[in-house]
């Protein structure tokens, strides 16, 4: 029986916000999958590239990508698929809002205003996206294959990103603040999407019916999430200052940044709740025999 299951930002957070490398944290990876814990990214990347960063990875679940804005789950990981679901191979889709076409749309009511000061990471060459990213030109391509979420490269300073986003909150959709970039989305998001299947997960797998959610990250896009699990990590981050996080019960703030800073949260959050499942067991136990 399963007592978790890891929500889990990428970039910064399991992998290195420089080098993409996640060494630091593969026995954790591989311990958690011994013992039947999931662990499922929630990131902004695209589907196609956190396929292939699970494959490496060696995980084979769902997944929650371009910041929450859809959830691609495996069909054979025991989950009912809902009916308006996409349909995809072996895999199908869970999607919060309209497609990227129409968001796009929807900015180019900002552009005259505000067009000069960002840059859609989709209009990008592969070359340029692997020059901003410091991905390969592969993964680069793969980057840009958004399907529910606009992604910008922000020229203009922190204020004006500020304004920027009330503007595009007036048209009813909004920003998040990645590591990185800045992303639109028409709804859904982190937070959002790691609830609605934490729900379908204890609701549909009975292994994992009393699991608690752990989510982990490193920027100000992973907050929300942060405060909507049982625990939370946050990992360090060599280039931005950890975000607020108003929740400070069953939070672990990592002191190593990145998958080592992610290895050491999430050994101690397990830790935790393993803890707690024993007292739970104790109390049960006691329960019982008054009971009797
Ligand atoms: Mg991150």
């Amino acid at each position: 029986m399963s007592s978790a299951v890891i929500y889990t930002d990428l970039d910064g957070t399991l992998l290195d916000h420089h080098t993409y490398s996640f060494d630091a944290a593969r026995s954790t990876i591989a311990a958690l999958s011994e013992r039947g814990i999931p662990v499922i990214p929630c990131t902004s990347k695209t589907r196609s590239e956190t396929a292939k960063l699970m494959e490496a990875l060696g995980l084979d679940g769902p997944m929650i990508v371009e910041n929450g804005a859809a959830i691609w789950v495996p069909k054979d990981w025991g989950l009912d698929r809902p009916e308006n679901a996409d349909d995809d191979g072996d895999a199908w889709g869970h999607s919060f809002g309209p497609s990227r076409g129409v968001i796009r749309r929807q900015l180019a009511i900002l552009n005259i205003e505000w067009g000069n000061r960002y840059q859609s990471l989709c209009d990008l060459s592969d070359k340029q996206v692997a020059a901003v990213t410091g991905l390969d030109l592969d993964s680069a391509a793969r980057a840009k294959q958004r399907q529910h979420s606009e992604t910008l490269v922000w020229l203009g300073t922190p204020a004006d990103r500020k304004a920027f986003a009330a503007h595009v909150q007036a048209l009813d959709m909004h920003c998040v603040q990645g590591g990185r970039f800045v992303h639109v989305l028409a709804s859904g998001g982190k937070a959002e999407a790691v609830s609605w299947l934490h729900n379908k997960i204890r609701k549909e797998r009975c292994d994992l019916e009393l699991a608690r959610s752990l989510s982990a990250g490193d920027a100000e896009n992973d907050v929300e999430m942060l405060e909507v699990t049982d625990l939370a990590l946050l990992v360090r981050s060599p280039v931005n200052e950890p975000p607020t996080v108003r929740r400070q019960c069953r939070l672990v703030i990592s002191d190593a940044m990145g998958p080592a800073g992610w290895a050491e949260g999430i050994e101690a959050l397990i830790e935790r709740v393993e803890e707690e499942e024993g007292r739970g067991r104790l109390l049960s136990k006691r329960h019982d025999h008054n009971a009797a």
